[in-house]
C-alpha cells in the first residue's frame, strides 16, 4: 500500500479497543464506509493514571482479528520500547503519540525497524522539532515515516487543540514525507471533524486518522470527540469531490499505479 502517492488514505476506528463487540461494530462500519486502515489503541497514554489505560495484548489480538475479518491493515500506538517486539509483529503501522514525539530512545528503536511509523506532532512542538523527531527514525535507516498533524496547544480553548493546516502544507513543501491529519484530537468536537477533514484534503494532506465509535456516549476513551458511523460514512462520500479539485482521489487498492515498493 502506498501512502503519499495520488491516493488519499483514510485510517479510522475507535480511540481505544474496548472489547470484541465494540471493535467489530467499529471495524464493520469503517470498512463499509470505505476506510483503508483500522485504528485502535491498546496501550493508551492517559492524562490520569486512574483512567482506562487500554486492553494491552488481548486488545491487540482483537484488533488483528478485526482487521483480518474486514480486510483492513491496522495502526496502533506503541508507548514504550519494551512494547516494540509485540507491536512490530502485529501492527501494520506503529503510531507514536504526541506525548512521545521526543522520546528519543523509542524513536531510535523505531529507526532500527523496517516498518511504517506514524509520528504525531507533539502537544507544543514546533514544526522543526517534529521534523527532527522524524529524522531520528530516518537516521536509523527506517524510511517509512508518516508525519501526523493532530493539533497543537495554543491560547485558544474553544477546541481541544488548534489544527495547524499551514504546517501540513509547509511539511508537504519542504519534506518528502507523507502527511496525515488527525482532525479528532485536533478539534475534540465531532461536528468539526468533517469540515476539517475536507480542508485537510484540500490543503495537500495525504490522508486522515479519525476516531469512530459505534456508541460514542459509552466510549471508555475520547468519547466526546468520537464520530458516529453515520457521520463517518457521509464524510467518506464527500471526500472525493474535494480531492478531485486538487487532482487527488481516494486510495484504491490494487490499481497498477498504486503498487509501490517500500517507500
Ligand atoms: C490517539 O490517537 O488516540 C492519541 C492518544 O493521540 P495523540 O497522541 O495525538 O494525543
Ligand atoms: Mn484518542
Amino acid at each position: 500500500m502506498e501512502v503519499g502517492g495520488p491516493g488519499f488514505v483514510v485510517m479510522a476506528g475507535p480511540c481505544a479497543v474496548e472489547g470484541a463487540e465494540q471493535l467489530e461494530l467499529a471495524a464493520r462500519a469503517v470498512s463499509q464506509a470505505g476506510a483503508h486502515l483500522l485504528r485502535g489503541g491498546v496501550f493508551k497514554p492517559r492524562t490520569s493514571p486512574y483512567a482506562f489505560q487500554g486492553m494491552g495484548e488481548p486488545g491487540l489480538k482483537l484488533l488483528v482479528d478485526a482487521g483480518r475479518r474486514h480486510g483492513l491493515p491496522i495502526i496502533s500506538e506503541v508507548m514504550e520500547t519494551e512494547q516494540l517486539p509485540l507491536m512490530a509483529q502485529h501492527a501494520d503501522i506503529l503510531q507514536v503519540g504526541a506525548r512521545n514525539m521526543q522520546n528519543f530512545g523509542l524513536l531510535r528503536a523505531l529507526g532500527r525497524l523496517r516498518k511504517p511509523v506514524l509520528l504525531k506532532r507533539g502537544l507544543s512542538a514546533t514544526v522543526q522539532e517534529w521534523l527532527n523527531a522524524a529524522e531520528y527514525i530516518l537516521a536509523g535507516g527506517n524510511e517509512q515515516v508518516l508525519l501526523c498533524e493532530r493539533g497543537i496547544r495554543t491560547f485558544e480553548t474553544s477546541m481541544r487543540n488548534t489544527l495547524d493546516l499551514a504546517a501540513v502544507a509547509w511539511a508537504k513543501e519542504r519534506t518528502h514525507l507523507p502527511v496525515i491529519v488527525d482532525p479528532s484530537h485536533a478539534t475534540g468536537l465531532p461536528s468539526l471533524i468533517t469540515p476539517m477533514s475536507l480542508a485537510a484534503a484540500a490543503c495537500g494532506a495525504d490522508g486522515l486518522l479519525i476516531e469512530v465509535h459505534p456508541r460514542p456516549e459509552q466510549a471508555l476513551c475520547d468519547g466526546q470527540q468520537a464520530m458516529s458511523p453515520g457521520d463517518f460514512a457521509t464524510l467518506m462520500q464527500r471526500l472525493p469531490g474535494v480531492l478531485a479539485a486538487v487532482d487527488r482521489h481516494l486510495y484504491t487498492p490494487a490499481g497498477p499505479a498504486q503498487i509501490a515498493g517500500a517507500r
